[in-house]
């Protein structure tokens, strides 16, 4: 089963470790650049993505970060992990996020989201969460909510802007482990 790398700066990396782990994955949490040798594969969780920055900044973790996933290992950032994966953060996916996005009234919520490429409905727990409000064209846009794109996917990364690890739901968890299973060793892209 492959290794996934846990980004553990900040935010509820334990959930999704507790979900890998029920899937029969290794999991690794990340704090430190050694920390993603010989990973397979990368989750960036939902938390908060100031204090997430000032953490990847701290510890030296940008620039590690960006070779990995530049190196194709799959990649899944949720809520705050998609803003840190943003044109604005690490610049490793072609989109701009607003941040709070859905507003005031409407902090928090649940919904099953279809996700056709992905093999169909998810139950997604969104909180305090973006959107996508700007992508390039290799963007590819999975789900929308209002109209506003809240899962994309750009060659191995997938970005979404809710909490699957909060409510269950394992189907993006295992899109990663598959991934990372038959993409074992790297490619580039
Ligand atoms: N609102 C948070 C931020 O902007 C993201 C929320 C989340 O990850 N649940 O960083």
């Amino acid at each position: 089963m492959p290794l996934v790398g846990v980004l553990a700066i900040q935010g509820d990396f334990q959930a999704h470790s507790q979900v890998l782990r029920g899937l029969g994955a290794q999991v690794r949490e990340v704090r430190t650049p050694d920390d993603l040798h010989g990973v397979d594969g990368l989750v960036i969780p939902g938390g908060e993505s100031t204090t997430m920055t000032l953490g990847i900044e701290r510890e030296g973790l940008g620039e590690p970060l960006r070779r990995l996933v530049r190196s194709g290992k799959p990649t899944l950032g949720t809520c705050a992990g998609l803003i840190m994966l943003d044109r604005a953060h690490l610049g490793l996916l072609d989109v701009a996020c607003r941040r709070n996005a859905f507003g005031r009234q409407v902090k928090s919520f649940e919904a099953d989201l279809d996700l056709p490429a992905l093999g169909g409905a998810v139950r997604a727990v969104f909180i305090r969460a973006p959107w996508v409000a700007e992508h390039g064209e290799e963007v590819e846009v999975l789900a929308e909510v209002d109209g506003h794109p809240v899962a994309v996917r750009q060659g191995n990364i997938l970005a979404v802007a809710f909490h699957p690890e909060a409510s269950g739901e394992t189907t993006l968890h295992e899109w990663l482990l598959e991934q990372a299973s038959s993409t074992n060793g790297g490619q580039t892209g």
